[in-house]
């Protein structure tokens, strides 16, 4: 007999340069089709090689601004000056067809989602130390100092933010982070499994 996994919200969030998207990519590996992404809303410019409709759908500030004023996102928040979005019934669909849906979002947008929907799996991704984070951001040379300065600082205030979280999962071997979070999902679905399980032999 096998037990049918249902549908899963996993909000994945920590400092930029945690490592997120690569953990991300990796996971896509790990679980295969049912892992499906949810595509944000964002006013920021597109970097090179991101594309509209798969990495974000990339909209002006107006066109963004109506998706406020129509309710269409669970969560939205401004990071680093750009507006970013999840739009609510992309993630509802998605779930409902039985996906894991994962969330990349910073730390307003889970305290929006904890505030408002019951049943989503919020986990934590945290950078082996703080050294490390630094050397990843400045890893990234399109940034000036100041700008790291201030990531630096903003990763600090997000990482206190921690406790808050279901789960946190160290992204110091991507392969085993990858791993603990696709432990996570399979116990989450299973716990959620029990009752549509139980019910077939009611
Ligand atoms: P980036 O611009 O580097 O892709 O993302 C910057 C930050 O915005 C990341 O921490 C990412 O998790 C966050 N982010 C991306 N999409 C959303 C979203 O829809 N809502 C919120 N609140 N944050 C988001």
């Amino acid at each position: 007999m096998t037990v049918e996994l249902p549908g899963l919200v996993v909000v994945l969030c920590g400092p930029s340069g945690a490592g997120k998207s690569t953990l991300i990519a990796r996971l896509r590996d790990e679980l295969g089709a049912q892992l499906r992404f949810s595509v944000s809303y964002t006013t920021r410019p597109p970097r090179t090689g991101e594309r509209d409709g798969v990495d974000y759908f990339f909209v002006d500030r107006p066109a963004f601004e109506e998706l406020v004023a129509d309710g269409a996102f669970l969560e939205h928040a401004i990071v680093h000056t750009n507006m970013y979005g999840t739009h609510r019934q992309q993630v509802e669909d998605l779930a409902a067809g039985g996906a894991v849906v994962v969330l990349d979002i910073d730390v307003q947008g889970a305290a929006q989602v904890r505030a408002t929907s019951a049943d989503v799996v919020f986990v934590f991704v945290l950078p082996p130390s703080v050294e490390e984070l630094e050397r990843r951001l400045r890893g990234r040379a399109t940034d000036t100092d100041e700008v790291i300065r201030g990531r630096l600082g903003v990763a600090r205030a997000e990482m206190s933010e921690a406790p808050l979280f279901d789960y946190a999962v160290v992204n110091d071997d991507l392969e085993r982070a990858a791993a603990d979070v696709a432990a996570i999902v399979r116990a989450e679905r299973l716990r959620r499994a029990k009752d549509g399980t139980a019910a077939r032999f009611a």
